[in-house]
C-alpha cells in the first residue's frame, strides 16, 4: 500500500497542488494536522483534502482556527491569522475541524500531529523525544508533523538514529520509527518547496518529496487577503 504523507499544509492551496501532484497516486492520504492557519486558501485545502478522501488530524492551529482554544499561545502573526480564518470558514467547516481526532491508528501507524505526549502542541525534534512518543503507541510507527521540518526517527536497540531526509531520499522504516513529512504549506528547514512523502508499507520505507509551486501567487494571496506580511515574506526563505 501507497500512503502519501502530508502535514502543515497550512491554508496553501498552490503547494498542496503541487504536493499531491508530486506524489502521484496514492492508495490513501493521511494528514497530520494543521490544515488551516497562516494561508491564504483554507477553505479550499479542506475541501481538496476531503475531497481525496484523506485520513485527517487535528492540529493546534486546526483547534484554534475551529473554536479559539489555545490562541493565547500563539504569536501575534499566527493569532491574527487563525482569527481571520475562523471568520472566512463556514460553520460547518468550523465544526468540521473542531470533531477532528486528535490521535488516530491505520495500518501499523499511530498519526498525531505533536506528539502522543501532547497530540496538539509537543515538538519532537530529538530522538529521546520521539523514542518516548513511541513508547506510547500501540502500534510499531507513528507519524507526526507540527515542527515543519522532515525527519525520521528510527529505534535500533538502545539508541535512536535521526534522519534529515531531503529530495528522493528513501529511509527504511525499521523495527520502530516516528516519521514527520515536513510542511507542505509553509516548509522550516530553509527549502520553500512543499515538503511531503510516501509510505510503502509493504517495502517499509519512506520516501521524501519536494514539490515547487508558485510562491509568489501565494504571496500575493496572503497580501490580497489582509493576513500579515511576513506570512507571505518567509515562504520565499523556507522559514
Ligand atoms: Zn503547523
Amino acid at each position: 500500500m501507497r500512503v502519501g504523507l502530508l502535514s502543515d499544509a497550512h491554508g496553501n492551496l498552490l503547494a498542496l497542488e503541487a504536493a499531491l501532484a508530486r506524489l502521484g497516486p496514492v492508495d490513501a492520504l493521511w494528514v497530520t494536522g494543521d490544515t488551516v492557519g497562516y494561508g491564504p486558501d483554507p477553505s479550499d485545502v479542506l475541501a481538496l483534502l476531503r475531497e481525496r478522501g484523506a485520513l485527517l488530524v487535528q492540529g493546534n492551529h486546526d483547534l484554534a482556527v475551529a473554536t479559539g482554544e489555545g490562541l493565547a499561545w500563539f504569536n501575534e502573526h499566527a493569532a491574527a491569522a487563525a482569527e481571520l480564518h475562523h471568520d472566512w470558514l463556514s460553520p460547518l467547516e468550523r465544526d468540521a475541524l473542531a470533531a477532528l481526532p486528535r490521535v488516530v491508528a491505520s495500518e501499523g501507524f499511530t498519526l498525531c500531529h505533536g506528539s502522543l505526549r501532547d497530540p496538539l502542541w509537543e515538538y519532537v525534534t530529538s530522538g529521546g523525544a520521539a523514542r518516548a512518543s513511541l513508547e506510547l503507541a500501540g502500534t510499531p510507527h507513528g507519524c507526526v508533523g507540527h515542527t515543519h521540518i522532515p525527519a525520521v526517527f528510527v529505534v535500533e536497540g538502545g539508541a535512536t538514529r535521526t534522519e534529515r531526509p531531503r529530495d528522493g531520499d528513501v529511509v527504511t522504516l525499521g523495527g520502530r520509527c516516528l516519521a514527520n513529512p515536513g510542511s507542505v504549506g509553509q516548509p522550516r528547514d530553509g527549502d520553500p518547496r512543499a515538503s511531503c512523502a510516501a509510505l510503502d508499507t509493504t517495502a517499509g520505507t519512506i520516501t521524501f518529496y519536494r514539490a515547487a509551486y508558485r510562491v509568489d501567487e501565494t504571496q500575493r494571496r496572503i497580501r490580497a487577503r489582509g493576513l500579515p506580511d511576513f506570512l507571505a515574506d518567509r515562504l520565499a526563505y523556507g522559514v
